[in-house]
């Protein structure tokens, strides 16, 4: 195998599948997982197809890295995203996205991950003494293209604006500056209240909206008082936890078309032919503009930002078509 460019790696996408245990309702109809990782970077479909149905599923697919229904979020933290996100810390901007389609694990996988990445976080600020630094924490909801700040009780919809300097930035965002482990906490609490606001039911709410939990980091050398702003430094993070991807294909479990506009999400539309422009290299039109999610990420996607995705599968075989459109997805942001 050919050594890899270092600077080569650094500009892909890191793409990394995990497949969830089964849950007791699958157990109960005696489910078997449809999928097995037969290695740290293979996944295949292993139920008995024809020959005539095996074509249409590839048996193995390929990934820089498989989690089994056996790994711990730990696991998928520490291979799958830490050097991803924690390249914050350094001034680069980076973003995490968990996608897949609702029940697949999205949200348990993203809140684990997020809580890992803070702690981290404390953890390397406590050993810097020679830095200062200011942690800031925003938090949104993006739901048919309105967006919402996850902070604030205020429900009213937020304007996106264009600025100069910072690039998209939503207007009267509400930025929290983290004081420690605790408030992070709280602060999280605050905004799943939120989330629950207004929709009928938690799941269908979570099925069709974004969350993106936003952490700030600026620092600046204790040395330097005064006017020197030559060692200061300024990124985030973003830990993205998407609409279910259901809403990104155009027809339903039983493969029939659905109404036009009706199910799709425009912006998980938009993020999958930018991360699909995206892992092709980074010069040409790239389509950011197109969706308040991708608007909203864009200094954090293109550039020299560092991205990672989980795509999240569920073993079920009721879920398959579904798992199928996820590893597809997966293979295009590769
Ligand atoms: P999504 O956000 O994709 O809709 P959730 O994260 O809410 O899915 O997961 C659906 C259910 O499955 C939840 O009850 C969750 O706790 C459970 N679950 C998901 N992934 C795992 C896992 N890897 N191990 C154990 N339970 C899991
Ligand atoms: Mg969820």
């Amino acid at each position: 195998e050919a050594m890899q460019d270092p600077a080569d790696r650094e500009e892909r996408i890191l793409v990394s599948v995990r497949l969830r245990p089964l849950n007791d309702k699958e157990r109960a109809r005696n489910d078997v997982s449809e999928w097995e990782c037969i290695n740290d970077t293979t996944v295949i479909y292993r139920s008995n197809l024809s020959p005539s149905d095996r074509s249409l599923y590839p048996t193995a697919y390929t990934f820089d890295r498989v989690f089994s229904a056996d790994a711990s979020t730990r696991q998928v933290y520490e291979e799958g995203a830490k050097e991803v996100v924690l390249s914050v810390v350094s001034g680069i901007n980076s973003s995490i996205f968990a996608y897949g389609q609702t029940s697949s694990g999205k949200t348990y996988t993203m809140s684990g991950i997020t809580e890992y990445t803070v702690a981290d976080i404390f953890n390397y600020i406590q050993k810097h003494t020679e830095r200062e630094f200011v942690l800031k924490f925003s938090a949104i909801e993006i739901y048919n293209e309105s967006v919402r700040d996850l902070l604030s009780t205020d429900n009213t919809p937020l304007r996106l604006l264009d600025d100069p300097e910072r690039g998209t930035v939503v207007e009267r965002l509400t930025e929290a500056t983290l004081r420690d482990w605790n408030h992070f906490k709280e602060l999280i609490s605050f905004c799943e209240a939120q989330r629950q606001i207004g929709e009928t039911s938690l799941n269908e709410a979570s099925s069709r909206s974004h969350q993106i939990l936003r952490m700030t980091i600026e620092s600046s050398a204790r040395e330097f008082f005064g006017n020197d702003k030559s060692s200061a430094l300024a990124a985030s993070v973003n830990f993205v936890d998407l609409a279910g991807s259901e809403r990104a294909s155009q027809t339903n479990s039983a493969g029939t078309r659905l109404k036009e506009g009706c199910h799709i999400n425009r912006s998980l539309l938009t993020l999958g032919t930018v991360i699909r422009k995206l892992s092709k290299g980074r010069n040409g039109h790239i389509p950011f503009r197109d969706s308040k999610l991708t608007r909203i990420l864009q200094s954090s996607l293109g550039g020299n930002a560092r991205t990672a995705i989980i795509c999240t599968m569920s073993p079920a075989r009721i879920h398959v078509e579904q798992t199928r459109n996820t590893l597809l997805f997966a293979s295009c942001a590769k």
